[in-house]
């Protein structure tokens, strides 16, 4: 047998265990019945590009719990871009606040729905590479976007996943933009979506950040942390 075939046969052996492997941690998570917070529940039914979009920017750098009643007082000022062009910057300061940079937040959001209602037709975009172009919208965003408010297959990393994932050995990468590429090219796309909903409610739950509660987890048997550590 050839170098390069040996080669090749042994990664796509590869990638069929970690799909396996994915599969029945995606299976445990679920089983382990986790509380979802309020955003989180919001989030997932919210299914508007626009509203997951301001919803997801407020959410940055700031709790759930914080973040929810923040996003319910916002959509009281509206709901479309075009009705944030007559809401005035304070008002949505103080709407928003306590989430962490609200003043920026605020501003962002009312440049967002200017630039969207102007530009844009009102309609957010699907694309990655379009949506990033607005400005303070990185990767995690625009990976919510695509997945929670248009229902496209995309992997959304923010801390817990990336802490997760790491933890697991599905991936070993430094940055949150590496374990979304690295996730990406590993899984197919039909695993994507489960994968941000999941992996924070078990990284609020259960895996956190600095002590994670490996007796109360069913995923020690396919967990690298946990077969180093114990
Ligand atoms: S076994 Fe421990 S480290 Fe591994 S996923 Fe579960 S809580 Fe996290």
């Amino acid at each position: 047998m050839s170098t390069a075939l040996e080669k090749t046969l042994i990664f796509l052996e590869y990638i069929e265990n970690m799909i396996k492997n994915f599969n029945k941690i995606i299976e445990n998570i679920k089983q382990m019945n986790l509380p979802y917070t309020e955003f989180v529940k919001f989030m997932e039914d919210i299914n508007d590009p626009f509203i997951v979009l301001i919803a997801c920017i407020l959410s940055l750098r700031t709790n759930d719990k914080t973040t929810y009643p923040a996003t319910m007082r916002m959509l009281k000022l509206g709901k479309t871009p075009k009705d944030f062009l007559s809401v005035k910057l304070e008002d949505l300061e103080k709407a928003i606040y306590p989430v962490g940079f609200y003043k920026n937040k605020a501003q962002q959001i009312l440049d967002i729905a200017y630039e969207l209602y102007h530009n844009h037709n009102s309609i957010v975009p699907k694309e990655i590479e379009e949506l990033i172009k607005f400005k303070g919208v990185g990767r995690k965003t625009a990976n919510l976007v695509q997945a929670k408010g248009y229902g496209l297959p995309s992997i959304c990393v923010d801390v817990h996943v990336h802490r997760i994932s790491n933890r697991l050995g599905l991936v070993e990468t430094k940055e949150p933009e590496e374990t979304e590429f690295a996730l990406k090219e590993n899984l197919p796309e039909k695993c994507w979506s489960d994968i941000n909903t999941l992996f924070v409610t078990l990284g609020q739950n259960v895996c956190k950040p600095t002590k994670p509660d490996c007796a109360k987890c069913s995923l020690q048997n396919y967990c690298k942390f946990y077969k180093e550590n114990n």
